[in-house]
């Protein structure tokens, strides 16, 4: 063992008692807040930055996937509910492209940061949520194995205690449930996780002479390597937010020296991610330069976090799979669906695995099962942390499906404390139930919501 110190054991000062409280205020987080705290329930969403959004912000993510499905050919916006109120307050805003297509099969909805950033906290405000910034999970203090008494988070005013009768885990990295004793799993079968990325924004593009740039960039970076050029992956994403002088750019990759996947769960190795990653944002932007109508352009933004795509997947009842995502598999215990297809971001390269289409209805269920951690009685976990293989969450981590679980487990939480019982033993129909009278699809006997 390295090198270790004792901590005395002190007093902790009790920040409140609340019947839900969330860890990660990404859209998992904020469905299942919005979900717990429209039930009456008193709810706290605990957020180590000033503001939600998860990846979608911190990591200036600007755009939504896995929101539609490609259903026999026919685009639909499959995941409804709460994602639908957050939508409508960011296109309020101003803030909400029309959904474009992707390889020519999957549309997907690009959005303002900021807007994306007031509107959650008016959707919280609205079904008032209590909200916990600046605060960041830092272990838990067990009632017994298998219940969790607090929460601890460190503050500017030191640490803190939180308790709640069921606690929610969508930090993504499955936080919560790891120090809880729930197992795990990380990466592929040898570790391997889905590789970071730096995204960045530019500003000052030519909007008439950039034209569909996103088309001609894949060959102009062929025509650059050839000429010397050294890109850390292909498949580079670079597209117009909804002022079209300002483009988003998912270019980079971030690997280790020994070549895998920088691993979101190293401090150190996050520290290493987020230098090489503003430095191979520079080099894409100076590539991106020389694109026409991109001349004048500026990095207008580099988020305030390296883009972490995956690190633990908590096991639960069940573990969604990739079969799963290519054979749209139907649950019984569905509780929302999820319609992006596998996106492996691969040393180098970022494969795309799909259902049949237009073959297929295009998207497969959520069980209720994947939500549930083995092992812990008072806990749910939602989001890319979600009980998943490492080929099933390349898919359902999106935002899309991460609503769509966060608005379960929200809803989950309410039925739990109301019938006394912990989370596994809920009745799922009354959860479907709930859901459906809530606006979500779910799947199951639902008809597919109608256009986009
Ligand atoms: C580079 C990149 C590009 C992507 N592109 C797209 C895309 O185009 N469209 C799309 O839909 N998805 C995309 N994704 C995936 C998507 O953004 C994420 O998978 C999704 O945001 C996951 O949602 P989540 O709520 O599970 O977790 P996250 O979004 O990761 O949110 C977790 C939240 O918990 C907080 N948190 C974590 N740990 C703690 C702690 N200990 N204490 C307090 N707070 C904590 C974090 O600050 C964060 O706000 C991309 C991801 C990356 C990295």
């Amino acid at each position: 063992m390295s090198a270790s110190i004792t901590e005395p054991a002190r007093q902790i000062p009790l920040y409140g008692e609340y019947e839900v409280a969330v860890l990660g205020g990404g859209p998992a987080g904020i469905a299942a807040a919005v979900a717990a705290a429209r039930t009456g329930r008193r709810t706290l969403l605990i957020e180590r930055y000033g503001f939600l959004g998860g990846m979608g912000t911190a990591a200036g993510v600007t755009n939504f996937c896995g929101l539609h499905a490609n259903v026999y050919g026919e685009a639909h916006r499959v995941v409804q509910g709460v994602a639908s109120d957050l939508l409508d307050r960011i296109d309020r805003l101003g803030g909400l492209n029309a959904p474009h297509l992707i390889l020519g099969k999957i549309f997907a909805q690009a959005y303002d940061t900021a807007a994306y950033k007031i509107a959650a906290d008016d959707l919280l405000a609205a079904h008032k949520v209590d909200i916990l910034f600046h605060a960041l999970g830092a272990g838990v203090i067990m009632q017994d194995e298998r219940h969790i008494d607090a929460l601890m988070v460190e503050t500017k005013a030191g640490r803190q205690a939180v308790r709640a009768g069921i606690f929610i885990d969508c930090s993504g990295d499955g936080d919560l449930a790891a120090w809880a004793g729930a197992p795990y799993e990380v990466g592929d079968a040898a570790g391997g996780m889905l590789f970071p990325s730096m995204m960045f924004r530019l500003n000052g593009i030519d909007p008439a002479k950039a034209g569909d740039a996103w088309r001609t960039i894949p060959e102009l970076m062929e025509k650059a390597a050839a000429a010397g050029t050294r890109f850390p992956r292909k498949g580079a994403i670079v597209r117009p937010q909804k002022s079209g002088i300002e483009w988003r750019v998912n270019f980079t990759q971030l690997a280790r020296e020994d070549g895998s996947a920088v691993n979101g769960l190293e401090p150190d190795q996050m520290t290493r991610g987020e230098i090489e990653g503003r430095r191979q944002a520079q080099q894409a932007f100076e590539f991106l330069r020389t694109v026409p109508g991109f001349e004048k352009s500026y990095i207008v933004d580099l988020p305030p976090q390296l883009g972490i795509r995956e690190t633990r997947r908590v096991v639960g009842g069940y573990m969604m799979s990739g079969d799963d995502v290519l054979g749209c598999a139907s649950f019984e215990d569905s509780i929302g669906v999820n319609g992006w297809p596998m996106e492996q971001h691969v040393a180098g390269d970022v494969v795309f695995k799909f259902p049949p289409i237009p073959q297929s209805r295009g998207f497969n269920e959520l069980p209720y099962r994947m939500l549930v951690p083995e092992g812990v009685d008072n806990l749910l976990m939602a989001g890319r942390c979600a009980s998943m293989t490492h080929e099933g969450q390349s898919a359902a981590r999106v935002s899309g499906a991460c609503f769509a679980m966060g608005e379960a487990v929200g809803a989950a939480a309410d039925l739990a404390l109301s019938g006394n019982t912990i989370p596994r033993d809920i009745a799922v129909e009354k959860l479907q139930q709930t859901l459906k009278q809530q606006g979500a699809f779910i799947g199951r006997d639902q008809r597919v919501p109608d256009g986009m």
